[in-house]
């Protein structure tokens, strides 16, 4: 296996800190509860993104881009951490967002202004269209543009996760832990694979599971394939002979509410109930709804008294200041 040996730009502090969450785990009656901190990745507020982006901009770089593009929502975590990551690496970075600008740039979109991203704002069912539209203008202006799918999720951006599963392992080996069941949320699916496919290559035994933020099953059930094909791109990527199938894909459906970065009572109370007993700041759109759901298993009694569960922190703090209305 290749993976020390890729194209990576270091931008990320860590390891991210493993922590325990006693306070919680006795409010909410077991099971034993940990957090790991991608919340504190370090990257201009962090996130999961930075992880990505440490090989995402390894192939830039490799490839003598002087350009990143790349796409989202309004309040994206990757738009704001690929625009640090350029500004960082001493490229540009063109953002293509989500309809219109809002009047008042807050949380993500304010950070982008501040990290230097040039923004255009297009219609969702557009920025196909405008993507490829931008590149070719940018190429025509001489410029060396590299493309980052949306949430940086292909098989380079995964190699990210494969290495945060390297060292989730190496954290647990060295504080004599076991952790039986990992959950976190999932949406373009680059971190779930580079997991799934990490697990395998580190040697994680426990339960994987990835808790949807935007799709209800069986309404999207191609979701576990484009997973799967994410982390058979990236095994080819790091020369990893582990193959991936569909039924490795374990997804948890049913707290997408109203719809994505649509916030309702669940993530409401989990932002509150983590901030509360553990001081930890969860966000409204990704991290807040995924713990909300954990939530909801663990008072369903769906896990043992005597198991620990991890809760991956994925980051995106910096949209609750665009969500204040909503949140309070
Ligand atoms: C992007 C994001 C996720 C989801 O990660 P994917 O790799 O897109 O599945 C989860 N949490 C936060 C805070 C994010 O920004």
């Amino acid at each position: 296996m290749q993976i020390n040996s890729l194209p990576r730009y270091p931008l990320a502090h860590l390891p991210t800190p493993l922590e325990e969450m006693p306070a919680l785990t006795r409010q909410l009656a077991g099971p034993k509860l940990l957090i790991k901190r991608d919340d504190q990745t370090g990257l201009a507020l962090g996130g999961n993104k930075t992880r990505k982006l440490e090989f995402l901009l390894g192939d830039a770089l490799a490839k003598g881009a002087d350009t990143l593009i790349t796409l989202g929502a309004v309040q994206s975590n990757h738009c704001r951490q690929t625009a640090a990551a350029a500004a960082k690496a001493g490229l540009r970075c063109e953002l293509i967002l989500n309809g219109k600008r809002p009047d008042l740039a807050n949380g993500n979109l304010l950070l982008n202004e501040i990290l230097g991203a040039n923004l255009h704002w297009i219609d969702r069912s557009q920025r196909a269209a405008k993507l490829k539209e931008l590149d070719a203008q940018l190429h025509a202006q001489g410029r060396k543009p590299y493309l980052i799918p949306v949430g940086g999720s292909n098989g380079v951006g995964a190699t990210g996760y494969v290495v945060a599963m390297q060292e989730l392992v190496a954290q647990l080996k060295a504080t004599g832990r076991h952790v039986d069941h990992l959950l976190f949320g999932s949406s373009s699916g680059g971190t779930q694979a580079g997991i799934v496919l990490g697990a395998r290559v580190a040697g994680f035994t426990g339960q994987l599971h990835g808790l949807s933020i935007d799709k209800n099953d069986p309404e999207h059930f191609e979701y576990e394939t484009e997973v799967a094909q994410i982390a058979n791109d990236c095994a080819a990527y790091i020369g990893s002979p582990v193959r991936v199938s569909r039924d490795d894909i374990k997804m948890v459906y049913g707290y997408k509410g109203e719809g994505y970065g649509v916030v309702g009572d669940l993530e409401r109370d989990a932002i509150r109930l983590l901030a509360r007993s553990e001081g930890i700041v969860l966000d409204p759109v990704y991290a807040g709804r995924a713990f909300g759901g954990l939530v909801d298993l663990i008072r369903k009694g769906t896990f043992k008294q005597d198991e620990t569960v991890l809760f991956w922190h994925t980051g995106g703090a910096p949209a609750l200041f665009a969500y204040a209305a909503e949140l309070l």
